[in-house]
């Protein structure tokens, strides 16, 4: 079904109407400062088109984990200035986000204004999905936009619970565009190349599981790698491997030769005495007792760069090691680069495979980075997100 979006909203005009756009402004924080503003950024599209069309513009977001209490230093008050930077207009900030305070808030708000209401998660009925919570968000609005993509995989009070208690819900820019890139992951122009590492085969099975029989060629890198090696009974040192997963990797591979696809595990890897910098290294194809696997080999990163030529769909989650640290990252920047060059349609998802990319200096060479980690997995392993079920209704 279509997901009703801004544009159709704005083409029966918003002036003087309070839209309530549900953002995902949930920054890192370091000390109280904003260590990468990329939601920010990401946010502007949308609620300057809003401004611009002369809504009174009421954004919420959450930031943090305050488990529905108030949290000083979860406030959103230090995102406003960043916010407002961003869009190149003035954003005004409540120190609430419902009831009395911000009703007040929204009144004195003028056609083209924004108003940043506090963590919506301050309140316990946000994560709860309360529907008092909800219609206290609502009362605020005539108008609801979604753009949180983040977060559309779950069902919150301000992402799903106010959906329906307002004359129209919509989808903004950015969560349009999600949608629309992540699609192509599911109905993908072939061959299709899923690239996966990162920490945990269990953070990430479901979606091996969902993509092992629909992508052309799984490619596994990162922590998980080890598992995998490990379920085929062979030596993996002192990598990091969950003893609880061999059998659910086992199931991956089967459930790959089941559906005829490809399946790729590192034939070699770069391994270390200890996980820091200047630790002793060594490439190696069987990982020796005492060695721990820190990223892949070489001769692995070069199979999955020439994948990733011949790919006309790329999807990439998580890094191939530990790239954090430069001596670990040689693996992780060649696969990038190799995605980057490529003339697939690619989409990278993943707060630290994001990072990578950005670090490496690849971000325009990427056709689709995606904002949501969690919520890109969901989508791409073809599970309904209610942040976007609720505006189909
Ligand atoms: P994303 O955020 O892109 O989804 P993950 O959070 O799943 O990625 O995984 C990223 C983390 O995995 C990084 O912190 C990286 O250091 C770690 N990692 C990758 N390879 C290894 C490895 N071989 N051993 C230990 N940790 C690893
Ligand atoms: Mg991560």
């Amino acid at each position: 079904m279509a997901v009703p979006d801004l544009d159709g909203l704005l083409a029966d005009g918003v002036r003087g109407q309070r839209v309530l756009v549900r953002a995902d402004l949930n920054v890192p924080l370091s000390n109280g400062t904003i260590r990468d503003d990329s939601r920010v950024r990401a946010s502007v599209p949308t609620l300057r088109r809003l401004a611009d069309a002369g809504a009174r513009v009421i954004v919420t977001s959450h930031l943090g984990r305050p488990k529905g209490q108030r949290k000083p230093e979860l406030t959103l008050r230090r995102v406003a200035p960043r916010l407002a930077e961003r869009i190149g207009r003035g954003v005004s900030f409540c120190e609430e986000c419902i009831g009395e305070k911000a009703a007040a808030a929204v009144a004195e708000l003028g056609d083209g204004q924004i108003l940043l209401l506090e963590n919506v998660r301050f309140h316990a009925g946000e994560e709860k999905n309360e529907t008092g919570f909800a219609a206290d968000l609502a009362a605020l609005a005539d108008l609801y936009v979604n753009d949180a993509f983040g977060t559309a995989h779950r069902a919150h009070a301000s992402t799903t619970g106010i959906a329906s208690l307002v004359d129209r819900a919509v989808a903004g820019d950015l969560l349009r565009s999600e949608l629309e890139h992540l699609r192509v992951v599911r109905d993908p122009e072939r061959p299709l190349l899923v690239l996966l590492g990162g920490a945990k085969v269990s953070s990430k099975l479901a979606v091996m599981e969902a993509l092992a029989p629909h992508a052309d060629v799984l490619a596994i890198g990162g922590a998980m790698a080890y598992t995998f090696i490990a379920a085929a009974g062979k030596p993996t040192g002192a990598s990091r491997v969950e003893q609880d997963m061999l059998e659910d990797a086992n199931c991956v591979v089967e459930a790959v030769r089941a559906a005829g696809r490809r399946l790729l595990i590192p034939t070699d890897h770069l391994v270390a005495k200890s996980l820091e910098a200047g630790a002793s290294t060594r490439v190696v194809e069987t990982i020796p007792d005492g060695w721990i696997g820190v990223d892949i080999g070489p001769e692995t990163a070069r199979r999955y760069a020439e994948e990733a030529a011949k790919a006309r769909t790329i999807f990439w989650n998580g890094p191939m090691g530990v790239f954090e640290i430069q001596d670990f990252a040689a693996g992780t920047a060649r696969v990038a680069e190799a995605v980057a060059s490529s003339d697939a349609t690619t989409v990278v998802g993943g707060g630290d495979s994001l990072a990578a990319i950005q670090q490496l200096g690849f971000s325009d060479r990427i056709t689709h980075l995606s904002t949501g980690g969690g919520a890109s997995l969901e989508f791409v392993q073809g599970l309904a997100l209610p942040g976007v079920a609720a505006l189909e209704r």
